[in-house]
């Protein structure tokens, strides 16, 4: 199983992909998730995309390409895959028809996770993560663990730079502008599906599961 899923920072991809992956043992290709460890590794590329991470804005096509190719060459792609957060304008989404023609797949499904605005600036900015594994903590659904530890590794829980209120509009913004158009690419290549992103996580996954299999 090969799948995309699209939708504004925030409507819950992330938490998504990760049930996705475990139910069905194929990976989550977050570009978000790879591009922030870089940057937490200070590597050439993690200094080079750094300050277009903490403004909102989107890192250059090419950049992207490179490492979602690289990423999905490695074998534990070859049962299928998620892709979080990628691909996010056209010509993204043209790079990667022509990655998955050298893969030989075909069969690909991309699904919109869909929050209206307002309630998606409410989740982002009650949003916190583990600054080492990356673990996602809502503040509107349950108080934040004893002194701010990650329940899972005990790292530091932290509310990530652009999920401030200012970069998260701007974030919202690039959005439209860049990747809403790709709801229709999709759309006329008959892979689009959409799913109510209010609804609980658990209804969500059921009925992203119901698209998938
Ligand atoms: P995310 O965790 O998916 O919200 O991504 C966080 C930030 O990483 C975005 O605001 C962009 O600056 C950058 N980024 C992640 N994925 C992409 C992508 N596919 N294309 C361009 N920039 C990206």
């Amino acid at each position: 199983m090969n799948l995309i899923l699209l939708g504004a920072p925030g409507v819950g991809k992330g938490t998504q992909a990760k049930l996705v992956m475990e139910k069905f043992n194929i990976p989550q290709i977050s570009t978000g998730d790879i591009l922030r460890s870089e940057i937490k590794e200070n590597s050439e590329l993690g200094q080079r995309v750094k300050s277009l991470l903490e403004k909102g804005t989107l890192v250059p096509d090419e950049i992207i390409l490179e490492i979602v190719e690289k990423r999905l060459f490695k074998p534990d792609c070859f049962r299928g895959f998620i892709l979080d957060g990628f691909p996010r304008t056209i010509h993204q989404a043209e790079g990667l028809e022509q990655i998955l023609e050298k893969m030989h797949i075909s069969n690909l499904k991309v699904i919109e996770i869909y929050v209206q605005e307002e309630a998606i600036i409410e989740r982002l900015t009650n949003r916190r993560i583990c600054s080492n594994c990356g673990k996602d903590y809502n503040l509107l659904l349950n108080s934040p663990p004893p002194n701010n530890t990650c329940i899972i590794c005990n790292g530091k829980i932290i509310q990530r730079d652009d999920d401030k209120v200012d970069t998260i509009r701007k974030r919202l913004l690039v959005y439209r502008r860049e990747t809403e158009p790709l709801i229709s690419y999709y759309k006329k290549r008959n892979k689009f599906y959409r799913v109510n992103g209010l609804q609980e996580v658990d209804v969500v996954f059921e009925e992203i599961e119901k698209i998938i299999t």
